[in-house]
This record gives C-alpha cells, sequence and structure tokens, in this order.
C-alpha cells in the first residue's frame, strides 16, 4: 500500500515567451473580511459556501498557514467538496478575453451580493469567489464523468459498494487548493506544508487528513487567470482520478496523465501542462493544436498502442507524442463510450483484494478485461476504433 506523499513535479510549456522574474512588488491592501459575502451565513447557504475559515487545511489550519505568511495575507474559502488558500491579487480581464468570462461572471453575480458582472477587474475576494465555483463546477464534471452522485460516497460501509474511504470522491476530506502570488510564498508554504523544496507545482496527500492538495506559484505564464486556470483544472483532473474511491494506489499513468490533459483542455484549449517525476524534465509537445498534431502521430503511424501506454509505470517514460496520444485516447473514452469509460474507471480504483486491504496489483490485465467486457473491443480493436473516431472529430475541424 502506497499513500504517502506525490512525488512528482510539473513542467510547464511555455507557450509565449516566459515573463521576466516579478520585481518586489508593493501588493495593494485589501479589506480583511470579504465584502462580498460579509461572511453571513445566510449569503454563504445561497452561494452554495461554507465560508472564509477558520478551517482545517494542509497539514494544519488556515489560522496556522496565516501565521506562517502574515506578510502575504492569505485568503480562504470553503465550498462543498473544496477549500482553498490564495494570496492572488486583483486581476484585470483582458478586453479580448472578456466573453470567456460573461457567463460565469453572470452566474457569480447571481448569489454574490454587491458584485456587478460587468465589472472587469477581480479583487482578490471575487477571485476566491470565482476559484470556488469553477472548482465546484469541475467537480459535478468528474461525477458526470465516473456517472456517480455525491450521495454515492460514504466510510467504507459493510454490505454497500466499496467506494472509498469517505465523502469526497472517495477521500475522507475535501479537496484543496494552494495558490501562491509569487515563488518566495510558494517556497516558504511548500516547505512548510510538505518539506518539499521544489519550485515546481507540487500535489500533496495529507494522509492523516485524507485530502489531496496541489500547490501552486502563480507567476511567470502562470500570472494570466485564463493560463493558470487551465493549469489547475489540469491538477484537479490528476486529484480526481488518484482520489476517487481513495488514494490508495497509483492508477494507471497513461490514463492519469491522458486524463489531467483532457480536463485542461476541456477549460482552455491553449495552454498545457505536464508532469515528470522528481530530478527529471518531461517531454513536453510545443505543438499548439493537439488534434493536428494527433492527425500527424496517426498518419506517421506513430501513434503508440494502448497495450503499451498500459505498461508505463512512471511519467518519464511518456514521451511528448504519448502525451497527445494519451490525451486523445481518454477523449475518445469519455466522449464516443461514456458509459464504458465510468466502468473503466470503476474498474482501475478502489481495488481491495480479499482481505479487505488496497489492491493495486495487476493493473494492466485489469483494464485489457475491462475494455474487453465493457467496450467489446479488444486492444487492437481499441486503437482502431480511436483512430477512426479521431480522424473523424479532428479531420471535420481543420485548420484552426
Ligand atoms: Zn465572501
Ligand atoms: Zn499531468
Amino acid at each position: 500500500m502506497r499513500a504517502n506523499s506525490l512525488l512528482f513535479f510539473f513542467l510547464l510549456l511555455f507557450l509565449f515567451a516566459a515573463a521576466a522574474p516579478e520585481a518586489p512588488a508593493q501588493y495593494k491592501k485589501y479589506p480583511e473580511s470579504c465584502p462580498y459575502c460579509k461572511h453571513d451565513p445566510k449569503i454563504l447557504e445561497k452561494c452554495g459556501l461554507v465560508g472564509h475559515g477558520p478551517m482545517p487545511y494542509g497539514k494544519g489550519t488556515s489560522d496556522s498557514i496565516k501565521k506562517l505568511l502574515t506578510y502575504a495575507t492569505p485568503l480562504f474559502i470553503e465550498s462543498k467538496h473544496f477549500r482553498i488558500c490564495s494570496t492572488l491579487q486583483e486581476y484585470e480581464i483582458p478586453e479580448l478575453q472578456w466573453k470567456n468570462y460573461e457567463a460565469e461572471l453572470a452566474r457569480l453575480g447571481k448569489t454574490l451580493p454587491g458584485f456587478k458582472p460587468k465589472e472587469k477587474k477581480l479583487d482578490p475576494w471575487l477571485r476566491i469567489h470565482l476559484l470556488a465555483q469553477r472548482c465546484e463546477d469541475r467537480y459535478a464534471r468528474f461525477l458526470q464523468i465516473i456517472q456517480l452522485k455525491d450521495e454515492d460516497f460514504y466510510s467504507r460501509t459493510l454490505g454497500k459498494p466499496y467506494r472509498g474511504e469517505g465523502r469526497y470522491l472517495g477521500m475522507k476530506d475535501k479537496f484543496e487548493l494552494f495558490l501562491l502570488r509569487n515563488e518566495h510564498e510558494f517556497t516558504d508554504a511548500l516547505r512548510d506544508q510538505s518539506g518539499s523544496m521544489t519550485k515546481l507545482t507540487k500535489r500533496e496527500h495529507f494522509v492523516t487528513r485524507g485530502a489531496l492538495s496541489v500547490f501552486i506559484p502563480c507567476e511567470g505564464d502562470l500570472k494570466p487567470d485564463d493560463q493558470l486556470w487551465a493549469h489547475i483544472s489540469h491538477n484537479l483532473g490528476h486529484n480526481f482520478v488518484l482520489g476517487y474511491k481513495y488514494y490508495s494506489y497509483e492508477p494507471p499513468r497513461w490514463f492519469e496523465e491522458g486524463f489531467a490533459h483532457f480536463y485542461e483542455k476541456e477549460v482552455n484549449e491553449d495552454y498545457n501542462s505536464f508532469d515528470s517525476e522528481e530530478n527529471a524534465l518531461a517531454e513536453m509537445t510545443h505543438a499548439h493544436d493537439w488534434q493536428a498534431e494527433a492527425l500527424k502521430i496517426m498518419d506517421k503511424g506513430k501513434a503508440m498502442p494502448i497495450a503499451e501506454l498500459m505498461h508505463k509505470k512512471s511519467f518519464n517514460e511518456i514521451n511528448k507524442e504519448d502525451h497527445v496520444v494519451c490525451w486523445s485516447k481518454v477523449e475518445f473514452m469519455i466522449k464516443a463510450h461514456p458509459a464504458e469509460t465510468a466502468k473503466y474507471m470503476d474498474a482501475i480504483r478502489g481495488r481491495l483484494n480479499d482481505k479487505g486491504f488496497p489492491d493495486g496489483s495487476d493493473l494492466v490485465a485489469i483494464q485489457r478485461n475491462i475494455i474487453k467486457d465493457a467496450f467489446k473491443l479488444s486492444l487492437a480493436d481499441f486503437d482502431k476504433e480511436w483512430e477512426k473516431w479521431a480522424r473523424k472529430a479532428y479531420g471535420a475541424v481543420r485548420p484552426r
């Protein structure tokens, strides 16, 4: 059984020239309490929120984080399935992107008093409210993909199907997000919370609380809100797959990374995040259009068969073409075979041996069998069906 820390890191694809390191900034002061919900239980309930703390968080509480980062004035928010800590500053939505924000800001405006959805400047309190709404949307999307409901998750109960150890997709506690506005704050927070010294995004499992978290340094190419949100969604994709039916062993890496790319592209097609193991560099594709890239890989006959992808044990074995292929095969599964994909995900997560202990052995055979039983396809036919689907789905939308 392996369930401690998640020792893998990220590398980001710099689509645009990497921004210069931020000069020490004089940060603007904002009200210490939320001027929108005013921490009023009635308003919070209407927004589907628990509140702005204090709350359990990371290895301790929101108060211990506030003490650690006094200079950064972190804000907290707790929703039904998430706890978020943010030191992000005000963000001005670029004119060209305004239409991408319109619908979600209008939704936020319906529940949050005093917020005018036409406002183009998002102050730190609005940003954390918007994040909570977005994260809950991604959670709902995951429930849709696995074809389950919130009430299908509970602590282990005799006589009921095993779905992990708790109410949050099988995790005991809520999913967390730790957004730090610069490397300095990121280093301070991560070192204190996990002992890690990495400068790159890191996912963490707080085992005693049973909470999966991700620490993100929000500078450079993660400063623009649309790119940061893509990166967050990628990480939520990982943490949801890991947490589904409790994180007690690693899922098949090809599916986990393919799913995370799928989750990222659903919110932003133009930004890509990549995983690698500690001390290694991820092989990142610089292709901008992954649909065109998938077609190119197919034409060259270089698409890795699923039978081989299933044997990859670490992110380091996933090369740049494989990233695109993993993403596309997961997209094919979810879009062309939604019910079968839910069965596949159910089959690979939360396995127990006859003594009731987590058992992540033999995942290759388990994947082969569920593809045969649920998809009614051999692995070779799965690849053929995928190629047929992808040629039709991606061929029809050229050029972008
Ligand atoms: Zn508020
Ligand atoms: Zn990833």
